[in-house]
């Protein structure tokens, strides 16, 4: 492990979450199998310390002293949340950024990997997107309060760099899914989201199920503990400052009607999609590129599509009624 001969506190902000839980699960399998050694890991939500604020940012540092942190917390939500809430979005994602990277620099942090997303990118661009054109024209309209701040990551990692050393990179992770998710009816994602309303079609005994918008755009998602695995492995492994999209390859995307269907495998349901095409459709398709994760980690094994959404759907089934379900 590139990690190993000292002894390393990796801090997880945003632990409680989709991807943190991921990683929870991912680290809890190496140390049962009896790897990992030297490591300790601690996972951190909104409740052990709001990093919007300065001083409860601090505390959290100055209590753990972690000499990595994958940091991960941020405001996140789907297409329809983020287009009513730019602003908020904008803000407090700034706010948690500067907090949790500049207590890093104070606390000597040796690497912290932060999360941007493939959504962030220019929305006049040419795919395949790569890591390389961040900046290079304005995001979506919908998302350009979460875009803008998750751009001001590598702005300030690069800072952080040239003026003080640091190693300070970041991640670049396609949609991702998996237990854990948010499956809050306001806030959540696709596939959290028509997972659960699905079920709750089922509950009812509907005949058809309404997808919004068209079903034709094109995404590429990632399960959660397979990112899960790549962002350990990028702590561990991968030293540079500039980021790295971590994503499925090219020609694993699948259109939403496609992640319909495959959700109404996992789920047994037996009535018929429909598309409610009056509902926005959002960007029709952001293609990105993994042949940097490929080039460095050619032999990665994602886990097939319609398997993780089974162990995603039963998740939702078991889990149904605790929290942001
Ligand atoms: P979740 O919504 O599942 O989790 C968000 C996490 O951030 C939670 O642990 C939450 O804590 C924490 N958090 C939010 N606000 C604060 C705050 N003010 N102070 C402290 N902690 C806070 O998100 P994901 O796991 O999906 O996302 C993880 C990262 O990955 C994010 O940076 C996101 O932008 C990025 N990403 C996500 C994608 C996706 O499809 N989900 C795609 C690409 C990137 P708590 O729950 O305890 O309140």
């Amino acid at each position: 492990k590139a990690m190993s001969g000292e002894s390393s506190t990796i801090l997880v902000t945003g632990g409680s979450g989709l991807v943190g839980q991921a990683i929870k699960y991912v680290i809890d399998e190496e140390q049962e199998s009896g790897s990992g050694d030297g490591e300790t890991w601690i996972f951190c939500g909104s409740k052990d310390a709001d990093l919007r604020d300065r001083a409860q940012t601090e505390a959290l540092f100055n209590k753990h002293k972690p000499t990595h942190v994958v940091h991960l917390a941020a405001m996140v939500g789907g297409l329809f949340h983020n287009m009513a809430h730019n602003l908020d979005f904008f803000r407090e994602n700034m706010a948690i950024n500067d907090n949790v990277l500049n207590a890093s620099h104070k606390h000597n942090v040796r690497k912290v990997v932060s999360c941007l997303s493939t959504c962030i990118f220019p929305d006049k661009i040419t795919y395949p997107i790569d890591e390389t054109m961040i900046h290079n024209g304005p995001p979506h309209s919908s998302n350009y309060g979460y875009s803008y701040a998750k751009r001001m990551i590598d702005i300030l990692n690069r800072g952080y760099s040239e003026q003080h050393g640091r190693t300070f990179t970041s991640v670049v992770p396609c949609n991702v899914f998996g237990p854990s998710d948010n499956f809050s009816l306001e806030s959540s994602h696709v596939i959290p989201a028509l997972i659960r309303r699905m079920d709750d079609a089922m509950a009812n005994g509907a005949a058809t199920f309404a997808v919004w918008g068209s079903g034709k755009p094109l995404r590429q998602f990632i399960y959660s503990r397979d990112l899960a695995r790549l962002c350990v492995w990028a702590l561990r492994r991968y030293h540079s400052v500039e980021p790295i999209i971590l994503s499925v390859d090219e020609k694993d995307e699948v259109t939403i009607s496609d992640v319909a269907e495959a959700i109404k495998k996992a789920h047994g349901f037996q009535g018929q999609i429909v598309y409610d095409t009056s509902k926005a459709d959002g960007q029709y398709k952001k293609t990105a590129s993994n042949s940097k994760l490929r080039s460095l980690y050619k032999d990665f094994e994602f886990t097939p599509f319609d398997e993780a959404m089974r162990t995603t759907v039963t998740w939702y089934k078991q889990n149904k009624g605790q929290a942001r379900t």
